[in-house]
C-alpha cells in the first residue's frame, strides 16, 4: 500500500489480524524498545468546541498562538462568562421556585435545593458553586486586568521566554485562526475554501462566479454573496453556517466529516482536471473520486449508528440507533444544501457513506492533546529560586494562578484523523504509545517494549490503569469487546492489580 512507503514505516497492514479484529498493523522487522515506529501527519483535525475556551490554537496544526498573556486573558474571560451564565440561570430558576413553591420553603438547605432544577437544566447547587467560584476569581483579578491581558496591554515578567506565533485570521474572517499564512493557505486549499462560513466580500462576489444566483437587484445582494462557485462546487455559505450550528449543537464530529467530504471533492476535482477528464466521462469521474477517497479508506470501519455502543440507560436499541441515523440525516441535508457538485452527482453524499465517514472518527482512537505554554510558564515561575528575584514575579502571577485554578494547565484537545494509526488495533497491554508534536504537526508511534518482526503493533485506546471492568465499559464506545492477553487473564482473575498508566505528550483516548 502506497501509504506505508510514503510514511517509510517498518510495518505492513494485514486485512485479517485474527481474533475477529479485522485489519491490523504488523512489524516487518525487529523494533527495539524506545524506537520510533513511524511518524504521521493528520489528514484532518478539529479542536473540540468546548476546548476553545481553554486554548487559542491554530485551526490546522493546533499550535498555541498569541502570547502567554492573551492565552491567560482568554481563559479567564471565558471562565467568567461561563460561570456568570450558570449563576444567572440558577438565580432565575430560584425565583421561579420561590414564586411557585412557598410551601416547600422549610428545609432550604439540604436535598430540596439539590434536587431542584432550573428551566435550563441548571442545578441550583451547581449555580451556587458557580457563584462562589466567580467570587473567588474576582478576589484575585478584576475585569479590567482580564481585559488588559486579552488586549496584550499587560505584560508579564519572563513571558518572552514563551513566545508564540502571532495569530493569522482566516482570509474571509469567519473567526478561524491559524499560526501562519502557510497554515491558513494549506487549510484553505485542503477544505476550508468549501467550508468557510463567511461570504465573499462584495468586490469578489461581483464576478461571473456568482452566476448560480438566479435573483438580481439590490434586495438579493446578500443571497448573491452567500452563493458562489469554487472549483466547480456550488457553495452556499449561509447553508454551511446552518450546518455548522447544527453540528455544534448535536455532534461536532459532523464538522470533521465535512472536512473529509470537502477535501475529497476538491482533490477529485483537481485530479479530474489534471487528467483532462470531463464531467461527462463517467469512468474518469469515478476514478478521480476513488483516488481522492483512498487515504480515508484506511480508517474505514462501520457505519456510525450501526456500530456505536448503546448507552446503558437506553432501553430501546432500535430506537436509539434510529435517532442517531436521523441526526446524521439532518446533518447531511444541511451539508448538501451548502455543498453541491453536479459532476460527482448526489450519490457521493449518500447517507450510508456519510455515516461511515462519521464512523471513521467515532470508532477509531484519534484523540490528541497538546500541552499548554501557559502551564510551562507557571511552572517556570514556580521553579525560580526563592528570594528577591522571585518575589515581584510571584506577586504578579500568583493571583492569576489562583484565579485560574486547575484551568492553568488545560491542554489543547482535538480529534485528528491519522490514516495508518487508525489501522492499529487496541490492546490493554500495548506494544506502543503515541505522542504528538505540534511543532511539525506529526504524531509519533513509539515502541514501548522490544517488538519482534511479525508481531502486531498495538496502542491502547483508553487509560490502561483502569480496571478490567472499566476498560471493557470504555471500549464499548468503540464497538468491540477486548480479548487481549491481559483481558483474558483478568477476566478470570478480575481483582488483579491494575498496571500503571502510561504518560506521553499526546493522550490517547476518546473525546467523551
Ligand atoms: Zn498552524
Ligand atoms: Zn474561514
Ligand atoms: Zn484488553
Amino acid at each position: 500500500m502506497d501509504l506505508i512507503s510514503r510514511i517509510g514505516a517498518p510495518v505492513e497492514i494485514r486485512l485479517d489480524a485474527g481474533n475477529g479484529k479485522g485489519k491490523g498493523v504488523f512489524a516487518t522487522k525487529d523494533i527495539p524498545e524506545g524506537e520510533t515506529v513511524f511518524n504521521e501527519v493528520p489528514l484532518v483535525s478539529l479542536q473540540h468546541l468546548d476546548n476553545k475556551a481553554s486554548a487559542v490554537v491554530c485551526s490546522r496544526c493546533l499550535r498555541f498562538v498569541g502570547t502567554v498573556e492573551t492565552q491567560i486573558g482568554h481563559k479567564l474571560k471565558c471562565l467568567v462568562e461561563k460561570l456568570k451564565g450558570t449563576a444567572e440561570k440558577g438565580e432565575a430558576a430560584a425565583h421561579e421556585e420561590g414564586g411557585a413553591g412557598e410551601a416547600a420553603a422549610g428545609p432550604a438547605d439540604g436535598d430540596a435545593t439539590r434536587d431542584a432544577e432550573g428551566s435550563d437544566g441548571v442545578d441550583l447547587e451547581e449555580a451556587l458553586e458557580a457563584g462562589e467560584r466567580l467570587a473567588q476569581i474576582y478576589a484575585e483579578v478584576s475585569n479590567e486586568r482580564i481585559a488588559a491581558l486579552c488586549e496584550g496591554s499587560e505584560l508579564l515578567p519572563m513571558s518572552s521566554d514563551f513566545s508564540l506565533p502571532q495569530p493569522v485570521p482566516c482570509r474571509r474572517g469567519c473567526g478561524d485562526m491559524y499560526c501562519s499564512v502557510a497554515c491558513e493557505d494549506e487549510a484553505w486549499r485542503h477544505h476550508h475554501c468549501l467550508l468557510c462560513t463567511a461570504s465573499a466580500p462584495a468586490s469578489e462576489a461581483a464576478g461571473p462566479s456568482t452566476s448560480y444566483s438566479g435573483a438580481s437587484g439590490s434586495g438579493a445582494q446578500a443571497a448573491e454573496e452567500a452563493v458562489e462557485e469554487v472549483l466547480g462546487v456550488r457553495v452556499d455559505r449561509r447553508a454551511l453556517a446552518a450546518f455548522a450550528a447544527h453540528a455544534a449543537e448535536t455532534n461536532e464530529i459532523f464538522l470533521l466529516a465535512a472536512q473529509v467530504v470537502a477535501s475529497t471533492l476538491l482533490k477529485a476535482s483537481r485530479l479530474l482536471s489534471e487528467g483532462g477528464g470531463t464531467a461527462s466521462d463517467a469512468a474518469a469521474v469515478c476514478g478521480a473520486l476513488a483516488a481522492a477517497w483512498r487515504p480515508y479508506v484506511y480508517g474505514w470501519k462501520r457505519c456510525w449508528w450501526e456500530a456505536v455502543a448503546v448507552p446503558e440507560d437506553v432501553e430501546d436499541e432500535d430506537e436509539f440507533r434510529g435517532q442517531l441515523r436521523e441526526l446524521a440525516y439532518d446533518s447531511l441535508q444541511l451539508l448538501s444544501a451548502g455543498l453541491a457538485d453536479p459532476r460527482f452527482g448526489p450519490e457521493v453524499l449518500r447517507l450510508e457513506v456519510y455515516g461511515s465517514i462519521v464512523g471513521l472518527f467515532e470508532l477509531n482512537n484519534l484523540g490528541v492533546a497538546v500541552a499548554s505554554p501557559v502551564e510551562d510558564y507557571f511552572l517556570a515561575v514556580d521553579e525560580m529560586e526563592e528570594g528577591p528575584d522571585k518575589e515581584p514575579v510571584a506577586k504578579l502571577t500568583q493571583p492569576l494562578l489562583d484565579a485560574l485554578d486547575a484551568e492553568y494547565a488545560a491542554s489543547a484537545e482535538a480529534t485528528a484523523f491519522l490514516a495508518l494509526q487508525s489501522c492499529i488495533n487496541h490492546s490493554c497491554d500495548p506494544a506502543c504509545t503515541a505522542a504528538c508534536d505540534t511543532g511539525d504537526r506529526t504524531a509519533t508511534v513509539l515502541a514501548q517494549r522490544d517488538i519482534k518482526a511479525g508481531e502486531e503493533i498495538t496502542l491502547s485506546y483508553i487509560d490502561v490503569s483502569l480496571s478490567y471492568r472499566e476498560r471493557q465499559a470504555e471500549l464499548r464506545d468503540y464497538g468491540f469487546v477486548c480479548r487481549c492477553e491481559r483481558c483474558k487473564a483478568e477476566a478470570t482473575a478480575p481483582r488483579k492489580k491494575a498496571a500503571p498508566g502510561g504518560k506521553g505528550g499526546m493522550r490517547v483516548g476518546k473525546r467523551r
